[in-house]
Formats: structure tokens, C-alpha cells, sequence
């Protein structure tokens, strides 16, 4: 009975952070005598699965953005593994052609993408994300620096999120639930870099000036900071997550 929970459990925080890993635990567990079988099969599994998914996801008007070269990247290989790195083609466009804009005004600028969508549509969203879910969606990175200056391909945090620019200053009246987390308990993890606000300047620039894109959000405080407030820079709302962390825009 524990271990049908518990794989039941893995079952379901495989399908929440990597859509497809799920199915490749559950096939795997016919290989369950001898637990290094069991390991060998749900990677290569998994594996299967990531290329079968490469194949099928431009059938459902899905591209991947690119992992680890170029102006605009993936902020790290998780996003890549997890298969957490599609967007429509128009997005990619998008996405790809104001990275190339922040590097043209800042050589040497890399653009990080964050969370954008799964390969294959389904009926719930991306958990944490409420709306990343059409292939239309896609959250960006700040760009950082260090004492010396802009840091290329770094963020705060290791994971790109939660590095928020305005713990202790919140806009919102407390509520319960919630889910503008400050967790502060988060901060030994973070690596002290600081926004830099140029690069960051000039991709959300380079966003807004793009007819694709319908919205972008900010939190207002650190938007008027940036210079980029109103037109379709807007808030989310005070019941989504913050977004004083990273940026989301949507076509
Ligand atoms: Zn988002």
C-alpha cells in the first residue's frame, strides 16, 4: 500500500514538472525486479519520450527555444530536461528576435528564458503558472551583475525565480491564500548579484516595441524604476505570483 502511494506521488510530480515523465515512471515499473533495471528504464524512457515529443510538438504548434547557444537561451538545463522550453512559433520569433535587439545595443548580451510551455497541449496549466499553457506564454530572466559589472549568462537565483527585487515592500494587502511568497527563507541561496538595469532595460524595450506581443508583466513599483510603465506593461493582479523576480509576457 506505501509504496503504491508512493509511486503514485512520483507519478504525479513527474506529470507536474515535466508533463511526460510520469508515463515513463509508470513503464518502468514493469522493470521493477532489481532496482537498477528500474533506473535504466525510466531514463531511457524518458529519453524516448523527450524525442518522441520533439517530433510531435510542432503538430500542436510547438517549437523549443534553444538550450545553450545563441543570444537567447534557456537559464538552465532543467528547463531543457524538463521539456519546460516550448512555445509557438510566433513566440520563438518573438522571443528570439528581441534577444537579438539587447545584443545588438549591449554585445555580449545573453537573453535567459525562463518557464514558457510544455510540448504537448493539455487541460491543466504549468504549476506554479496559472496561464502558461498555449504555447503562448513565456517568462524571461532579469539580466545581473556583479562588483564588475554586468554578469552574461548569471542570474540570482539558481533557478532564474525568486530572487525578488522588493522583499519587505509589498504592494498588495495581506491576504490568505496567497501567492505573492516572499521566501526569504530562499535568500542564502541567492548568489548577491544585482539587477542590471540596462540589459533589463532593453529587452523589455525591445518587447513592448514588438505588435506580437499583447501584455507584460511587471510589478509597477520596479516597472516605473525601469522607466517602462503603462501601454501594455500591466500588473497581474494581486491574487497571481509577484513579478519582481522575472518577466512574463504573453502574445
Ligand atoms: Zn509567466
Amino acid at each position: 500500500m506505501v509504496r503504491f502511494v508512493l509511486h503514485g506521488m512520483a507519478v504525479l510530480v513527474l506529470t507536474a514538472v515535466t508533463q511526460l515523465g510520469g508515463i515513463a515512471w509508470l513503464a518502468a515499473l514493469a522493470f521493477r525486479q532489481g532496482g537498477g533495471r528500474f533506473w535504466a528504464a525510466f531514463l531511457l524512457g524518458y529519453a524516448l519520450l523527450m524525442g518522441a515529443a520533439q517530433l510531435a510538438a510542432p503538430s500542436f504548434g510547438r517549437v523549443p527555444l534553444p538550450s545553450r547557444e545563441g543570444p537567447l537561451r534557456m537559464q538552465s538545463a532543467f528547463y531543457c530536461i524538463a521539456m519546460r522550453n516550448f512555445v509557438s512559433p510566433e513566440l520563438r520569433e518573438v522571443a528570439i528576435g528581441a534577444a537579438e535587439r539587447v545584443a545588438r545595443q549591449h554585445p555580449g548580451a545573453v537573453t535567459l528564458a525562463l518557464d514558457a510551455n510544455f510540448p504537448l497541449p493539455a487541460p491543466i496549466p504549468m504549476i506554479p503558472h496559472l496561464s502558461h499553457g498555449d504555447g503562448d506564454k513565456l517568462d524571461f530572466a532579469f539580466f545581473y551583475a556583479d562588483a564588475a559589472g554586468y554578469a552574461p549568462g548569471r542570474s540570482a537565483s539558481p533557478i532564474g525565480y525568486f530572487a525578488f527585487e522588493r522583499v519587505g515592500e509589498e504592494t498588495c494587502p495581506p491576504a490568505f491564500p496567497t501567492l505573492r511568497w516572499e521566501m526569504r527563507w530562499l535568500r542564502p541561496a541567492m548568489a548577491g548579484l544585482k539587477l542590471e538595469p540596462e540589459r533589463t532595460t532593453a529587452l523589455l524595450r525591445a518587447l513592448l516595441d514588438d505588435p506580437r506581443v499583447g501584455k507584460i508583466f511587471l510589478e509597477p513599483p520596479l516597472a516605473a524604476r525601469l522607466g517602462v510603465s503603462g501601454g501594455k506593461r500591466r500588473f497581474q493582479g494581486c491574487r497571481a505570483a509577484r513579478h519582481d523576480d522575472h518577466i512574463h509576457v504573453q502574445l
